[in-house]
């Protein structure tokens, strides 16, 4: 219990427990940066916080993940520290909180690290909940969504999107959340996989491939040239017909990775209609076309990621894609619940047949977002 592992530590009894999710995200890929739509949900790992106030101005932080490591470092010092390692996502939600009063803090995640659910915005949503308690700092969750994101943009060094930590804090039970990237404007869309024996199976490659040709600042580079080309703010002002219509005015990838965006983003809410009328084999239709997108258009897959979609595929998924930045990381599969075992094994058995690294399983229905829990 986090109590006892607080009060060992720090001798002492922790003021306030709150907790706060992973996530994945159900379709709507590389698309936050062409002002699109994604369709996050929590998943039902938490990352939890203990924090007391302390009398002096110093702050020690421990993380059941990272053994035999006390981190003690001074408020004066955390602005001008920007360091390395894991305690800057905690010391980044300080500083972006401002908050001028010592701490004592224990971390115990049970966020799966790197694996693409992002243990980070479960780490920096946390400590920033627990801290919006105990200051009665009054935030919204919009407010805590953006100084969270600040923390992991100017203090951590990540230029990551709004939407791990929006989802982190927002997420119900039973629900995705639909994000508008251009307005941060948010909607609880229903996903109920559970009452249709359905569920998502999260499969961790374990691959990183190293971006040889700057993979993102690429892709995101080509939607900027296009927007600015056909004279549009961004690949969301544009239908596939316009595309189309001005295809010869760029080039073969440019084409293609707008293609990949406007096509995203029409079905992100293609898949909104689909999971509110329950029509699950329609909706992973859509995962399919998602990752048939982002191959061979955007081409940010890899082989391991294709190779867990196939293997997916041909065991009874109803749809599956990969998720997240791509060259490694994880993939996604919807699939029947009675299937799971023979999924997992017929992935297992495609990696080791190819030579890859054994992948790693997760699934999760949609859960709850941030709370304060004692
Ligand atoms: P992801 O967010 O996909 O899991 P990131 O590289 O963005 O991957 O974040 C992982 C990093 O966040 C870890 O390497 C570590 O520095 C930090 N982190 C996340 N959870 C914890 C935890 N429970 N304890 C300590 N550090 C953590
Ligand atoms: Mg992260």
């Amino acid at each position: 219990m986090i109590e006892q592992e607080f009060e060992r530590v720090f001798n002492a009894a922790p003021e306030v427990i709150a907790q706060a999710p992973g996530r994945v995200n159900l379709i709507g890929e590389h698309i936050d940066y062409s002002e699109g739509f994604v369709l996050p949900f929590a998943i039902d790992d938490v990352t939890r916080c203990a924090i007391a106030r302390r009398s002096d101005r110093r702050v020690r932080v421990t993380s059941a993940q990272q053994v035999n490591e006390l981190i003690e470092v001074s408020l004066d010092d955390i602005a001008a520290m920007r360091g390395e390692g894991w305690v800057r996502y905690v010391l980044g939600v300080i500083w972006s909180l401002e908050i001028e009063t010592g701490l004592d803090i224990y971390i115990d995640g049970k966020v799966p690290l790197g694996a693409g659910l992002s243990s980070s915005a479960a780490l920096e949503c946390s400590v920033a909940t627990a801290l919006n308690h105990l200051f009665h700092l009054e935030k919204s969750l919009s407010e805590l969504a953006l100084l969270t994101q600040r923390a992991e943009n100017k203090y951590v060094g990540v230029p990551c999107g709004i939407m791990d930590q929006s989802v982190s804090l927002m997420a119900k039970a039973g629900y995705a959340l639909l994000l508008d990237c251009r307005d941060l404007s948010t909607r609880h869309i229903s996903v109920d996989f559970a009452g249709a024996d359905l569920r998502l199976l999260i499969i961790d490659t374990r691959a990183h491939h190293a971006l040889i040709d700057g993979g993102y600042a690429e892709r995101r580079a080509s939607c900027e040239e296009v927007a600015k080309l056909l004279g549009v703010g961004s690949m969301r002002a544009l239908s596939i017909e316009m595309l189309q219509s001005r295809e010869p005015e760029l080039t073969p990838t440019q084409f293609k990775r707008a293609r990949h965006a406007v096509t995203e983003i029409a079905r992100v809410l293609e898949a909104v209609k689909r999971l509110e009328s329950k029509d699950f084999y329609a909706f992973g239709e859509l995962l399919n076309e998602s990752h048939r997108s982002l191959r061979d258009d955007y081409t940010v897959s890899c082989p391991e990621l294709d190779a867990a979609v196939d293997a997916a595929l041909e065991n009874g998924a109803l749809g599956s894609r990969m998720v997240g930045g791509g060259f490694g990381g994880s993939a996604v599969a919807l699939i029947r619940d009675e299937d799971a075992g023979k999924v997992s094994l017929a992935i297992e058995k495609a990696f080791a047949a190819k030579g890859f690294t054994a992948p790693r399983f997760f699934s999760s229905l949609p859960s709850d977002g941030a709370k304060v829990i004692s």
